[in-house]
């Protein structure tokens, strides 16, 4: 960032201010997320705004190796001594008002060195770079999470209570609570912020919500910002919601569900859709696709990346716990959804399902990113569609498909991710090694844990 950069975000900033002042708003959260994938935050007054898009808000390098109990370890490149200090810079082509909580607004930050250099662990810098990777290749993602929370009737440190009772996808769901669901849709058009659907789903107390498809960097920032949507008026209603992997031992877990195409710049063109390899994808949509199935053990070190993603991602569970892909299968890692008949050139996509909302959803997206361009370089093509569960199958059979498990374990998924070739090149040293140092922290940190050990420490950090 040079001294024009700043000259040019201080006055975009003042205009800024100038509007939200007349919204009401008094203050603006700078939010980013850590290695474990907890939204952290620094605030400023309005009237500061104008100085942190300039010049930035101090924050400690060391939380990049915080643990998900704000413990902290010590890697190569992050932890260790508290020295150092990151400017936090505001991105104002996202800044909104955050409706949930009124008087403020939000902006998802990058970080910078002080000398204006880009942080190497600024996940949002990585997910640019990457984009900007698949750019010069002629190709542009679109993508779009999927949100999975479970509201408890009590607070922090109690256990989980369901705060509705009714049956999944039941109307009752929604009826408990239709004035709470009433104001997680408003506020989430308050912030800008296109929902598609809502539901009640599988699991006691869970629900879902969807967002309209955007660029990957959006796409991020809008998870964060349905997220912190859902929590605060969870509160405001006086319940607690929870984005964990695990919300209760003993029930499905919460997914993040990544949901990814990819499109031909100078066509504007789906290429998961209007093929002739499987399922109607093009030669490139099937690589990209391929470059993500074959990674995907990998992957989980950064989309399954909590002790408590183990207990989530067991088969049968919809979670997608066996490396393969299939058309509409909900027990694939990788379901391919083709969209309805007369759709499919907008609607065909991707949908990563192993992977759940403790993921930081930039490095989630980067790193899926990088492994779809390798499946582009290297015209990887897809096995054969799995379209049952694989559960199901006799071992025998499951075996002669070649349709191996995930990462049972966040050890293997770590080991995974520190062997992968393509990962490393695309992340970088410093991040494939603070990745792996933060996991290896939550591996030491409820290594004797027993699962519902696991499940209480991790369902209200999430
Ligand atoms: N809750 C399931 C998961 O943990 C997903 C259920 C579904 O959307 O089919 O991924
Ligand atoms: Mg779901």
């Amino acid at each position: 960032m040079d001294l024009d950069d700043r000259t040019l975000q201080g006055a975009r900033a003042a205009a800024a201010a100038t509007r939200l002042a007349d919204q009401d708003v008094i203050a603006v959260i700078l939010v980013w997320v850590d290695t474990s994938g907890i939204a952290r935050v620094k605030a400023v007054p309005l009237a500061r705004l104008e100085h942190a898009a300039t010049w930035g808000v101090g924050v400690p390098p060391g939380l990049d190796a915080f643990l998900l109990d704000d413990s902290v370890v010590t890697g190569r490149y992050a932890g260790g001594a508290p020295v150092g200090d990151l400017r936090l810079h505001p991105d104002l082509d996202r800044l909104v008002p955050l409706a949930a909580l009124p008087g403020w607004a939000l902006a998802p930050a990058d970080r910078y060195a002080q000398d204006g250099a880009v942080h190497p662990l600024d996940s949002r810098s990585l997910l640019r770079r990457e984009m900007a990777r698949l750019s010069s290749q002629g190709w542009s993602a679109r993508a779009a999470f999927e949100m999975e929370w479970a509201v408890s009737k009590k607070g922090w440190g109690d256990d989980f209570t369901p705060a509705c009772n009714g049956p999944a996808y039941g109307m009752t769901r929604v009826s408990e609570l239709s004035d709470y669901l009433r104001d997680v849709l408003l506020a989430l058009e308050g912030s800008g912020v296109a929902v598609e659907q809502i539901h009640p789903e599988y699991a006691p107390g869970q629900y879902e919500l969807t967002v309209a498809a955007e660029d990957p960097l959006g796409a991020a920032d809008t998870a964060v910002l349905v997220r912190e949507t859902v929590r605060a008026t969870s509160l405001r209603h006086g319940l607690v919601a929870s984005f964990s992997p695990k919300t209760e031992l003993a029930s499905l877990g919460n997914g993040g569900h990544v949901h990814l195409s990819l499109w031909r710049r100078d066509t504007d063109t789906n290429a998961m859709a209007g093929g002739d390899g499987p399922s109607g994808m093009t030669p490139s949509g099937e690589a990209f696709a391929a470059g993500i199935l074959r990674h995907l053990p990998a992957l989980l070190a950064i989309g399954a990346p909590s002790m408590a993603s183990y207990l989530r991602l067991v088969p049968s569970g919809r979670a997608g716990a066996y490396a393969c892909w299939g058309p509409e299968n909900r027990e694939a890692a990788l379901r391919f959804i083709t969209g309805a008949h007369g759709e499919q050139h907008r609607a065909a996509n991707l949908e990563v399902k192993c992977f759940d909302p403790s993921a930081n959803p930039y490095l989630a997206l980067a790193a899926l990113l990088a492994a779809g361009r390798a499946g582009l370089d290297t015209r990887a093509t897809l096995p054969a569609p799995v379209t049952t569960d694989p559960a199901a199958l006799p071992t025998q059979e499951r075996d002669h498909a070649g349709i191996t498990p995930l990462p049972t374990t966040l050890s293997e998924s770590v080991e995974a991710f520190e062997a992968d070739p393509v990962l490393r090149q695309a992340l970088g040293d410093a991040v494939i090694d603070t990745v792996s140092v933060v996991r290896r922290g939550e591996i030491a940190l409820l290594d004797d844990a027993t699962p519902e050990q696991i499940t209480a420490t991790t369902r209200w950090r999430h």
